[in-house]
């Protein structure tokens, strides 16, 4: 599960990191009074500096206009209708772009220099990891794929956690002078104990910065600018307050839906939408589908227990999907019944209607009563083929989605 920025500060000040003061809105007239009182609250005077930022589940909001500094009501006014009413599409959200509905209004920061901080899980060594950057900011990515020397790695170590001293070398490798380092040294060892606590996949701050000096810090203030955290969907149920964080509106409808029943479904790019059951076989359906020149939908696994009725609202996701122009259905019916599977293909041929191609391969527990049912209903079922195997299957859906596509670009076609 992801968070929004606003939360992720949330998160970030109750763990003793700064961060500048800001508000969160969700309508425009509200811009004008949250840019008063977050300037205020940062004691930065009339006209002073803020930042409008969209609070979605993407990043690149920098470089795609929706990371706006403002100086005044006015302009604060301005930004938030720009965002609340354009889509944004940056290198994280693909052509069609996002909707933005929430926005953070932050205190504007004298920016000296942009560091990179996270912790995550590093696979192969099996350890958690703190990684590091003198280099942060929007460009990090290129940073990564150009000079990976300049990102720093800390194994964490599972038993102990980070350790101070560990903290305090990889701040001077980053470049923390004088009373800098303490500071950067406190912003990792909480966020490394956050990450644990909380039960992180993610927690990352980008950029960390470090501000001129001022009076209290002689030697500049470091503090967090942006943060980005994810947390472990099966440890969310001991954390009753990351739960709460949760945004219905930032998640893909049909992955909801999906989730609202129990089925592991998960929105893909391709056009032939997949109803199997185990991970195992939805895996190597969606291989073979692929295999024969086509592209997977959707990764869906109704499971073995599943009900008539939530197989049924499975066929309803991937028939609500604009982009499917064909549906396979391959059941190895093992705890799943053949007959459960091929009477909800008739309930959704019924309720709403294959009119694209389908392409049904069944095989296993009761396999001759699903087969009756899916023959007893032919006239609901226009566009069903049967399949012998698997390989059959992905051929015959690929083919009569080519064939579909072929006859309706030409009146003539067979
Ligand atoms: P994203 O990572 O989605 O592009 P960020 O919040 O990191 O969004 O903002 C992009 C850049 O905008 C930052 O690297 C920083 O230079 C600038 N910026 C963001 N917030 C502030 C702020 N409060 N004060 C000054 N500059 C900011
Ligand atoms: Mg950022």
């Amino acid at each position: 599960m992801k968070v929004h920025e606003y939360q992720a500060r949330q998160i970030l000040a109750d763990a003793g990191v700064p961060v500048p003061a800001g508000a969160m809105i969700e309508s425009v007239e509200q811009a004008a009074a949250t840019y008063k009182s977050v300037v205020q609250e940062a004691e930065l005077g009339e006209g002073g500096l803020a930042v409008v930022k969209a609070q979605v589940h993407a990043g690149g909001r920098g470089k795609a206009g929706f990371v706006k500094l403002v100086r005044s009501p006015e302009e604060a006014t301005e930004a938030a209708r720009f965002m609340l009413s354009n889509r944004m599409v940056s290198v994280q959200t693909g052509d069609a772009g996002i909707e933005v509905c929430k926005l953070l209004i932050a205190a504007g920061v004298d920016i000296d220099k942009e560091f990179y901080l996270a912790v995550t899980t590093d696979r192969a060594t099996r350890r958690n990891v703190m990684i590091a950057s003198a280099e942060g900011g929007v460009e990090i990515e290129q940073v990564a794929a150009k000079n990976p020397d300049a990102i720093l790695n800390q194994p964490i170590d599972p038993l102990i956690g980070l350790q101070p001293y560990e903290a305090r070398r990889l701040a001077f490798e980053l470049g923390f002078k004088g009373k800098q380092v303490g500071q950067a040294v406190r912003i990792m060892l909480a966020i490394a104990t956050t990450f644990e606590k909380k039960d992180c996949t993610l927690a990352e701050i980008n950029p960390l910065v470090l501000t001129p000096a001022r009076d209290g810090y002689p030697d500049g203030q470091v503090l967090a600018i942006d943060a980005k955290f994810s947390f472990d969907d099966n440890a969310l149920f001991r954390h009753k307050d990351i739960a709460a964080m949760f945004d219905a509106s930032e998640e893909n409808e049909g992955e909801l839906r999906a989730s609202r029943i129990g089925l592991a479904y998960i929105a893909l790019d391709g056009n032939i939408g997949c109803l199997v059951n185990g991970a195992g076989l939805a895996m190597s359906t969606m291989d073979i589908i692929k295999h024969s020149g086509g592209e997977p939908a959707n990764f869906l696994d109704v499971g073995g227990g599943a009900s008539e009725e939530a197989v049924t609202e499975a066929f309803r996701i991937i028939l609500s999907d604009p982009k499917v122009e064909g549906v396979l259905v391959n059941i190895f019916g093992g705890i799943m019944r053949c007959d459960v599977i091929a009477q909800a293909v008739v309930n959704a041929a019924q309720e709403v209607g294959f009119r694209v191609p389908l392409v049904v391969r069944l095989e296993g527990t009761n396999v001759k009563e699903g087969r009756r049912i899916l023959s007893a209903a032919q006239s609901d079922l226009p566009t069903m083929q049967p399949a012998e195997d698997l390989a059959d299957a992905a051929r015959k859906i690929v083919d009569a989605v080519e064939r579909e596509r072929a006859g309706s670009s030409s009146p003539v076609a067979n």
